[in-house]
């Protein structure tokens, strides 16, 4: 390999971005990531060395589980100093999960991690694949001083590189699938790719990287809706060894002020299990106390999940639950940005 060129690893998980049209049946099919270059000549012209690594049974994102999600962080793991940076191809459904998961297991990530995926197979004549996986590379071999630009998780989808942990996917037609609400993106491409250098983490220098790979998903999570039942809160926080529970409240973190309701969360707290309030809105923050129906959630001790995404929340807490953190530590770690996922 050359010196100069950085070196790129493409891992592919499986989805939708994998598949090509049979022309003659018309049948999509797993493509053969040994031939990438072959499938897209265009993959030569960039200026970086492309390696590519496959799960052996590519899945469909929707089977994706915390297993895979160690699967990948040990992909990364083990050909961390051999690379520059890593693209990791996968179905857009779940991606915003992976990528948050992602962000939190690799403590101290100094080089760029990107999920791409596409809502077209790479073989479909209108395809968005070969742009996001093309600009995801480009992007991954950003490098300015001897360094890569970009040094954090992050997902790249339709002219936009999003941090991982702040997407959400909003859409299943629209080629625009993700948005980040609460987070500026961090690349825009156009004719140029633009970075916007004060969005994007900076990590403090000079430390290993450290993979957590133990992920407790003990974990429930309950959506709010008017006519909400107390027999099925019930049961739900009832769940055999549960140890916390997000709950997605509405608008600023708001919740019913019954009686019964506030009881049932009580009880939940004062048997140790872990109560999380996060908003059922794409943009904005929980601020408990700002309203009436929200007071009461403070008394109790219901942790603020502010403006993460629900699946930040949940990969924070299956990451934190892995540590053991409980109690106080646990609402203190989760009220704290480790990775860029709150204001
Ligand atoms: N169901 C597919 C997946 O998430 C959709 C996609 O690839 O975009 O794997």
């Amino acid at each position: 390999m050359s010196q100069t060129k950085p070196n790129i690893l493409l891992i592919y998980t499986g989805g939708t971005i994998g598949m090509v049209k049979d022309i003659k049946t018309g049948a999509l099919h797993a493509f053969n990531f040994k031939n990438l270059i072959k499938q897209i000549p265009e993959l030569q012209l960039l200026d970086c060395n492309i390696e590519t690594v496959s799960f052996e049974n590519p899945i469909d994102s929707s089977n994706m589980n915390p297993e895979n999600w160690v699967q990948i962080a040990e992909i990364i793991e083990a050909n961390y100093n051999k690379f520059d940076g890593f693209v990791v191809l996968h179905g857009s459904d779940t991606m915003s999960y992976t990528a948050s998961a992602l962000s939190f297991m690799l403590e101290n990530l100094a080089k760029p991690v990107v999920f791409t995926g596409s809502q077209l197979p790479i073989g479909d004549l209108r395809t968005d694949a070969k742009e996001n996986l093309i600009t995801s590379i480009q992007i991954a071999s950003l490098q300015e001083h001897n360094s890569s630009v970009i040094k954090e998780v992050c997902l790249y989808f339709e002219y936009k590189l999003y941090r991982g942990n702040r997407t959400t996917k909003i859409n299943a037609e629209h080629f625009q699938a993700f948005n980040s609400l609460n987070y500026p993106c961090l690349v825009e491409s156009g004719v140029h790719l633009k970075v916007n250098h004060q969005y994007v983490l900076k990590p403090k220098a000079d430390k290993p990287l450290n993979v957590h790979k133990i992920l407790d998903n003990n974990i429930a999570l309950v959506k709010l809706f008017p006519g909400i039942t107390e027999s099925f809160l019930r049961s739900a926080l009832n769940t055999k060894n549960l140890k916390a529970v997000i709950l997605e409240t509405y608008g600023s973190g708001n919740c019913t002020t019954g009686n019964w309701f506030l009881e049932i969360l009580k009880k939940t707290i004062s048997k140790g299990i872990a109560i999380i309030n996060v908003t059922q809105c794409v943009g904005g923050s929980v601020n408990m106390g700002q309203y009436e129906t929200s007071n009461g959630l403070l008394k109790i001790g219901v942790i603020s999940g502010k403006d993460m995404t629900t699946e930040s929340a949940i990969t924070k807490l299956m990451y934190l639950l892995g540590k053991s953190y409980s109690g106080k530590l646990l609402k203190m770690k989760f009220e704290t940005p480790l990775r860029g996922e709150m204001s």
